[in-house]
């Protein structure tokens, strides 16, 4: 089926890609085929023709919050960044491409002279991955500054989603929910001074630089916020920081992340995931739910 699905995108596929090349982790097994489209039309194409076939389809942009497990992922991936990455800026009125960076993105506004996007610049995922989780940091949220989004369902169709349509909760969206694809988003900022806006970026990256082990792979903050608590120093106080399975490592520098400290693979950090929860349940009574997203197959026995 996948040969067939190569010859009506005319040899568009990669065949046999290793996931840990595609993930901030640097962590997963081989996705049957990977299409990188280069437009819509050839995105549209791509769902279309997958669905027809029954082909299962995932699609990631950047990587930066994904776990994929050891025995990779069936079917087609479809991955968003480096490609539909264009952004047109029209008064504070922002609009782009759901594969544009948000550190690119974030840059391209404070030239502009728009302020409100600062607390993404630092974040290192796609513009259509960061809706599609809502991501935020610091003071800000994608909830705060988008407006609206043009997706396409599983099939190929089109739709356009309003503000409530997308359905923002904390690191969530009605994007989730659906299964909808983010293909054209619109934010609306705010008028600012560019080198206020620009000073600011520069702070907070140097915060996060502090406190954060960025010079190691990892998927960012693996535990959503527990209501009440906050999970980094939860799992410190439980005693767990550079606590290590295989070379799965809990950060040092900040007790929320899992680094990979050399070769881990997805089974390391999903016993690592599962040992912090246990013993942070154990110790605080406080439920962790990871925040990542771990997708793809466990690895077979004879493999
Ligand atoms: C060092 C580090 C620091 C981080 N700091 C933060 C932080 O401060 N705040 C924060 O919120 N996150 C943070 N993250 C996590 C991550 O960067 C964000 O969640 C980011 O928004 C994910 O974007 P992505 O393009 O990498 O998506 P991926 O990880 O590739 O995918 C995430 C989800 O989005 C979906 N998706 C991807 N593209 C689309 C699309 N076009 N339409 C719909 N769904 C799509 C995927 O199917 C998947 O379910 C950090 C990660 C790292 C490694």
């Amino acid at each position: 089926m996948l040969d067939k699905l190569n010859e009506l995108l005319g040899g568009a596929l990669r065949l046999d890609e290793p996931m840990s090349r595609y993930t901030s982790f640097r962590i997963g097994g081989l996705a049957d085929a990977m299409l990188i489209p280069r437009d819509v039309v050839e995105l549209k194409a791509g769902l279309h023709n997958a669905r027809r076939l029954n082909i299962p389809i995932t699609f990631i942009g950047n990587g930066s919050n994904l776990l994929v497990r050891d025995g990779g992922i069936r079917g087609l991936v479809i991955k968003l960044s480096g490609t539909l990455d264009w952004v047109h800026i029209n008064g504070n009125v922002v609009r782009a491409g759901c594969g544009v960076l948000l550190s690119t993105l974030a840059h391209r506004a404070v030239d502009a002279g728009l302020k409100g996007l600062e607390f993404a610049a630092g974040i290192p995922g796609t513009l259509g991955g960061a809706v599609n989780m809502n991501a935020g940091a610091y003071d800000g949220e994608m909830k705060d500054v988008v407006t609206c989004a043009r997706v396409l369902d599983y099939a190929g169709e089109e739709m356009e989603l309003s503000y409530d349509d997308l359905g923002f909760g904390y690191r969530k969206s009605a994007l989730q929910q659906k299964g909808l694809l983010a293909v054209e988003v619109t934010l609306e900022l705010e008028v600012g001074d560019k080198e206020e806006s620009l000073a600011k970026i520069t702070e907070l990256n140097r915060r996060r630089r502090e406190k954060q082990p960025i010079a190691l792979p990892s998927a960012g903050s693996v535990f959503k916020r527990p209501p009440g608590h906050y999970a980094g120093p939860l799992i410190e106080q439980a005693g767990l920081k550079g606590c290590r399975i295989g070379d799965a490592e809990v950060s040092t520098l900040h007790a929320g992340f899992i680094v990979n400290v050399g070769n881990a693979t997805a089974n390391d950090v999903l016993a690592l995931i599962k040992h912090v929860q246990s013993t942070v349940q154990e110790k605080f009574d406080v439920t962790l739910e990871p925040e990542i997203r771990i997708i793809g197959e466990d690895k077979g026995e004879d493999e």
